[in-house]
């Protein structure tokens, strides 16, 4: 089978839910992938910042296929070997009494909701069903009909209503529209990306969530940062809010908490907030299974071992400046934090961000847009400087065969 017969399978049996590139990939290590022909390309997606520790790193898939010899899933009807180690690992890494774990980001977020919520009603005293929670427009928490009823767009959320109450939305990065909608008291929690992702790699104005932070403590409200995609050492800091010093009353992370090899989140909260779910009023099956509480550890362990946080804030500035000097244009906007970055492509001689992502793939170097004119550029945060320059270059090359 060629990389056309794998396409058309998938198009012919699987669902129209996403439009990949035309490229079929095969194996991947660190930070190159490899098509069904052999081609290899540099990953500059990174599964939507999943792999930041590189594909296939073997201290985390050794965790993985050792646990898988010895026990898979238990269920929480019972306790587990690993659990409690994953549990006390965790909260002791980010600092918080405790930790609730799921599987998706998605799942993640619905966790973080129902215990503000919860909060809302016992701790506060907000009157049953009346809760509200303020996000941001051009947020993205995932694809769940609670989600997308906080979305601002129509592709997430249109067609699928009826929509889940309980949501205000303001802009992103407007603290003066935050202040005003925490004058009500009803509000239990505001829900924020640190940096919107999906949007297109939005980075708000420094002082942003610190601000935002204490007008929520001023009133009595949680605030939620939704680090699923900008965690994890990706943005130069383990947590997109250590830039700021700011830290979440609930935190959400996902993706790189396995380094791509397994679907992990995970909710963490003190006490005060996480023993308001009771047991019985939330979980998975999947959640927090034998495997999830080994990898989990392992990716952890590699992130600081491999000092992937700094790593990622010296490469970030590297790779934004070389962007920034490449002459073209097409690139209206270069923008980021650590290895979390974007161009915003200006479409010339018809060619738009869709093609430069097709001549990039011929060039060796995968990447996606988001939002039809941006494309985000997220490597394994184990490129090395030499590669990122590389890379940069291919950018130019690629941008310069269309004048
Ligand atoms: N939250 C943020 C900020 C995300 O970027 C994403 C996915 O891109 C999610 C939540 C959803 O994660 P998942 O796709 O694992 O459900």
């Amino acid at each position: 089978m060629n990389t056309k017969d794998y396409i058309q399978r998938e198009e012919k049996f699987g669902a129209h839910n996403y439009h990949p590139l035309p490229v079929v990939l095969d194996r991947g290590e660190g930070v190159y992938v490899w098509d069904v022909e052999g081609k290899r390309y540099y990953d500059f997606l990174s599964a939507y910042s999943a792999v930041n520790q590189g594909h296939c790193h073997p201290k985390i898939v050794d965790a993985m296929v050792d646990q898988a010899k010895k026990l898979t899933l238990t269920s929480r009807a019972f306790y587990s070997s690993p659990l409690g180690e994953f549990e006390e690992y965790v909260t002791r890494f980010f600092g918080y009494d405790k930790v609730l774990p799921m599987n998706s980001g998605a799942e993640g977020d619905e966790t973080a909701i129902k215990l503000c919520r919860k909060w809302g009603y016992e701790k506060k005293g907000i009157p049953e069903n009346e809760a509200k929670i303020i996000v941001c427009e051009g947020n993205f928490h995932g694809r769940t009909i609670t989600i997308i009823s906080m979305s601002t767009d129509p592709d997430s959320y249109k067609g699928f209503g009826p929509y889940t109450p309980g949501f205000v939305t303001i802009p992103y990065n407007d603290t003066d529209a935050l202040a005003k909608a925490l004058e009500d008291p009803n509000v239990a929690g505001f829900l924020v990306e640190p940096i919107q992702g999906e949007a297109g790699v939005y980075v708000p104005d420094d002082g942003f969530l610190s601000k935002a932070f204490d007008l929520c403590k001023e009133k009595n409200v949680l605030f939620i940062a939704d680090e699923v995609q900008t965690g994890l050492a990706r943005t130069g800091k383990m947590l997109a809010c250590d830039h700021e010093g700011v830290r979440p009353d609930i935190l959400i992370l996902g993706k790189a908490l396995s380094g791509g090899v397994y679907p992990v989140s995970v909710v963490l909260a003190d006490d005060d907030i996480m023993l308001c779910i009771k047991p019985g009023e939330h979980g998975s099956t999947y959640g927090g299974n034998p495997i999830a509480s080994k990898v989990v550890i392992a990716a952890l362990e590699v992130l600081k071992e491999e000092n992937l946080a700094d790593r990622a804030e010296e490469l970030g500035e590297v790779f934004r400046s070389a962007l920034k000097k490449i002459d073209s244009p097409m690139i209206e906007l270069v923008r980021g934090k650590g290895l979390l970055n974007a161009i915003v492509i200006k479409p010339t001689h018809g060619k738009t961000a869709w093609d430069v992502c097709v001549a990039l793939k011929e060039n060796g170097m995968l990447a996606k847009p988001t939002h039809e004119h941006i494309i985000r550029f997220a490597p394994p945060l184990v490129i090395t400087e030499e590669q990122l320059i590389e890379c940069a270059a291919i950018v130019e090359k690629t941008l310069q065969s269309f004048q």
